[in-house]
């Protein structure tokens, strides 16, 4: 049999991405979808994650004691991380409702238009004292 795979969260949508399933994450997005949210919105998430896995971390190293000391702050910080997740998931479901585009995104991302050079005239007649024009 074959290892399991999760669909991206926009399936629905036509998305095609697959990831293979890691322990309990059940909910995926691929990049393109990812890049369709809002740089600020995407940022609390990356940021609030980074919180909740510190926090997490830290639980699983510590003792019986400390564990009930910091368990109200973990939970906290997991619970915005999954808040934020939300937020996240809710603002590329916006972007796609007003049209945009995830591949288009992507496509732009992978390849940036480069502005032709635009040529002063002391660098022309440079290079025509050079023999180059
Ligand atoms: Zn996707």
């Amino acid at each position: 049999m074959t290892a399991e795979r999760v669909n991206c969260k926009f399936h629905g949508r036509g998305c095609k991405r697959t990831f293979l399933r890691d322990g309990e994450d059940n909910e995926v997005i691929c990049g393109r979808h990812f890049r369709l949210a809002d740089p600020d919105v995407s940022k609390a998430f990356k940021k609030a994650r980074r919180r909740a896995l510190k926090f997490l971390r830290a639980f699983e190293r510590a003792n019986k004691v400390r564990r009930q000391l910091i368990y109200g702050a973990v939970n906290r910080a997991v619970t915005s991380a999954e808040v934020a997740w939300r937020n996240l998931i809710a603002d590329v479901e916006m972007k796609l409702n007003m049209g945009f585009e995830a591949e288009l995104k992507a496509r732009r991302k992978r390849a940036p238009t480069v502005e032709p050079k635009r040529l002063t005239q002391t660098q022309l007649m440079a290079d025509m004292a050079r023999g180059r024009r």
